[in-house]
């Protein structure tokens, strides 16, 4: 039976991160990484930016150049599925029935598009963003002359898809069940803000509609009808609903967790020598007050990775990085940073009529995190604000000339 010291499952952010980090620390024993996209490891941001609007080819979307992997002595797995595990035999069962030994297990598998469960959920021409595959079907049928689509969910994913859409000279209708878009990770600021953006872009965005079915000429997708009974003719569905963890065999094989798989703050799941980083990995994170969430994020999954990485070579250090993350939409390049689910006031830096401001989040007068759009600066001192845990007059923050790094 094949075996090696470090089996990785998943060759995205988290896997391929894992695999550097270990090499970086000086681990010397074999590395196997098993992923199920057939391609070498990629960035995953593009895909719904630069790679869809056909900015970047494949080639400058890798994570690293085709012979790094070799050179680092990490073999690739490419097109394999990782089906089964068995903890005590410290087994894995892969697509096609082969079983891989392992010493030490990470598993940065990422997560499932959410899919729609409604009536034409199946037919062709409905997309979702998560792999290379994914969007080269978008392109295929872009290419093929489909202009008129509806993208369902307003989420990050969603909008800059719209937004790559509109460049591109489609037809775009934009649906939003909530009452406001990005309502899951920002306050309504910011929703108002893009949504008030793509409007002007020419994207009908439509808030509060409901996805009843989707309609279809036998095979392909041709409408999208709402709950109130309204259709809406495409050519096209890009959903983006979010995403279910990949954690099946992991569960199966005893771990704890449930929309995610339990870690410790070194990245352990409760079976041993099994590691969990990325989208997956359930953690108790220090910027939620120690609440157990899972970030979706480039950051957290290379950060992760460093963790698990730093624990498996002995000098254990616990993850308690910073959360941030990016989207770029038209011209708007917002960063964030910090955690702002649980606030309790906004401070609106800026004026939104000018394409650069950031938003503020505080809790019990303490900054947690920061909206910053085309506004770099804010960005960079705001972290250090939130790192510092710092008390501010929500005043003070309000005047844009103070530079936050002057109210330490
Ligand atoms: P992934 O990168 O998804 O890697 C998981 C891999 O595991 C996949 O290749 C999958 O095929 C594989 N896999 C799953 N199950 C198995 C199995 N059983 N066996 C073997 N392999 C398996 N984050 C940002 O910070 N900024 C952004 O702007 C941003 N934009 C994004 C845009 C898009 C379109 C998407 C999809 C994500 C974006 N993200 C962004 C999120 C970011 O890409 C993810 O948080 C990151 O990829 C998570 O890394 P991961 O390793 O946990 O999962």
């Amino acid at each position: 039976m094949e075996s090696a010291d470090i089996v990785i499952v998943g060759s995205g952010h988290g896997g391929a991160q894992a695999a550097i980090a270990l090499r970086q620390q000086g681990y010397e024993g074999s590395i196997l990484m098993i992923g199920r996209d057939p391609a070498p490891p990629y960035e995953r941001p593009p895909l719904s930016k630069e790679y869809l609007a056909g900015e970047k080819p494949f080639e400058r979307i890798l994570i690293r150049p085709e012979g790094f992997w070799a050179d680092k002595a990490v073999t690739l797995r490419p097109g394999t599925a990782v089906l089964k595990i068995d903890p005590q035999a410290k087994e894995l069962t892969l697509t096609g029935g082969a079983t891989v030994a392992y010493g030490t297990l990470i598993w940065s598998a990422g997560g499932d598009p959410r899919r729609l469960s409604c009536p034409g959920a199946d037919l062709a021409g409905i997309h979702t963003v998560r792999d290379k595959a994914d969007v080269d079907r978008m392109l295929a049928e872009l290419e093929a002359g489909a202009k008129r689509v509806v993208v369902i969910g307003g989420g990050y994913i969603g909008l800059e898809a719209a937004a790559v859409l509109r460049k591109r000279g489609c037809d775009v209708v934009l649906l939003e069940s909530q009452d406001r878009v990005l309502g899951r990770v920002a306050g309504e600021d910011l929703s108002r803000f893009y949504e008030d953006e793509h409007r002007r872009q020419g994207v009908d965005v439509r808030l509060e509609a409901m996805v009843g079915a989707l309609q279809g000429d036998g095979s392909r997708v041709t409408g999208v009808t709402l709950e109130s009974g309204e259709t809406i003719a495409c050519d096209m569905v890009v959903v983006g609903i979010g995403i279910v963890p990949a954690i099946g065999p992991l569960i199966s094989a005893g771990a704890a967790g449930a929309n995610g798989v339990e870690v410790d703050e070194m990245c352990r799941t409760s079976l041993p020598d099994i590691y969990a980083i990325g989208d997956c990995a359930a953690h108790g994170n220090p910027y939620a007050d120690g609440a157990v969430i899972r970030l979706e994020s480039v950051q957290n999954a290379h950060d992760m990775a460093a963790t698990a990485a730093k624990a498996i070579c002995g000098d254990p250090q616990p993850y308690k990085a910073l959360p941030w993350f990016w989207s770029n939409q038209y011209d708007l390049r917002l960063q964030t940073v910090g955690l702002s689910a649980e606030h309790d006031t906004t401070v609106l830096r800026g004026d939104p009529a000018e394409r650069s401001f950031s938003v503020v989040y505080l809790k019990e007068g303490r900054v947690i995190a920061l909206d910053c759009v085309n506004k770099t600066k804010d960005y960079a001192q705001g972290r250090k604000l939130i790192e510092a845990r710092a008390v501010i007059d929500p005043d003070l923050l309000l005047d844009p000339d103070v530079q936050l790094k002057e109210m330490l």
